[in-house]
């Protein structure tokens, strides 16, 4: 459910385990359903460990004490019987808690909100593909900036990571006839392509820059293969260079991705593409459907 929202579509674009991560650190932010339920389960054993009184105590405590305390979670008791061999339940927990490496955590504390931390914490950053130079967290940073409409950082999104669908992306997942570029050259129709080879990409960075109330906002010198991508490469520091990665975007969104996707529509065709073909040639009428004929 959660990823068709992200994409609006069946077909996933990135690697889920992408998606998962917190958002500055490259992904959706999507939540991970599964690591949730796992640490709420982590975190209630721990509770039912130091009920005394309680039923649930004494069982949890037969069953949790051996591996929790490996982790330093609680003390063993060994004049109370324990066991070795847990229930499968939380055998999968004691399994969980050691591949996320919580023995070493050195955690006091094993509450939720604790544990949930310790993995957010412990993400590492994607960096995006094709794009070393950068510092991947500026990049992410220009792509979530407060400046950009939803839609504009959605695309700005699926720009960084190179999963926008342009025909190149399709292609590959046998989801066009073709990679070339619609706009008559020669070149496959990749994202570099699309936002900055083109000749209807440059043709549009030529009006922008030429035209004298633009040039001010959007000098010549900002707009190279990289921050059309990613954003201005020192990040959007000051209200001038916040207006300019505005501007390049809502040109990327507007012009850009809109014309692109009218145009290649229209010559496509077939597959996942029929739906506006139908909407560009409306339905023939039907026949009027004839009374059948009695015979006489
Ligand atoms: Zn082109
Ligand atoms: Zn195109």
């Amino acid at each position: 459910m959660a990823f068709r929202f992200v994409w609006g579509s069946t077909m996933e674009k990135l690697k889920r385990a992408t998606l998962l991560k917190e958002e500055k650190n490259g992904s959706r932010g999507v939540p991970d359903i599964v690591n949730i339920i796992l640490v709420q389960g982590l975190a209630t054993l721990v509770q039912n460990v130091q009920k005394v009184e309680k039923a649930s105590g004494t069982f949890a405590r037969y069953y949790a004490t051996p591996f929790l305390r490996t982790m330093g979670l609680c003390a063993l008791d060994l004049t109370v019987p324990y066991s070795w061999d847990p229930p499968y339940v939380y055998r999968a927990l004691k399994d969980f808690a050691f591949e996320a490496g919580l023995p070493r955590a050195g955690l006091t504390l094993c509450t939720y909100k604790v544990i949930m931390g310790f993995f957010r914490s412990s993400q590492t950053m994607t960096v995006p593909r094709g794009c070393p130079a950068l510092d991947p967290s500026i990049i992410w940073a220009n792509v979530l900036h407060t400046s950009l409409s939803n839609k504009q950082k959605d695309i700005a999104w699926m720009s960084a990571h190179m999963c926008l669908p342009t025909r190149s992306f399709m292609y590959k997942r046998h989801l066009a006839r073709t990679e070339r570029c619609p706009h008559g050259c020669t070149d496959s129709e990749h994202i570099h392509h699309l936002f900055w080879e083109c000749s209807v990409a440059r043709r549009v960075w030529g009006l922008v820059v030429s035209s004298v109330s633009q040039n001010r906002f959007l000098p010549r010198s900002s707009l190279t293969a990289e921050s059309v991508l990613y954003g201005p490469p020192g990040g959007c520091k000051t209200p001038e260079l916040q207006l300019q990665w505005r501007i390049q975007n809502l040109l990327q969104d507007g012009v850009m991705v809109d014309f692109h996707k009218n145009k290649c529509k229209r010559e496509m065709g077939g597959g996942a593409l029929e739906r506006t073909d139908h909407l560009a040639h409306p339905p023939k009428e039907r026949e009027p459907i004839q009374p059948p004929m009695r015979e006489l």
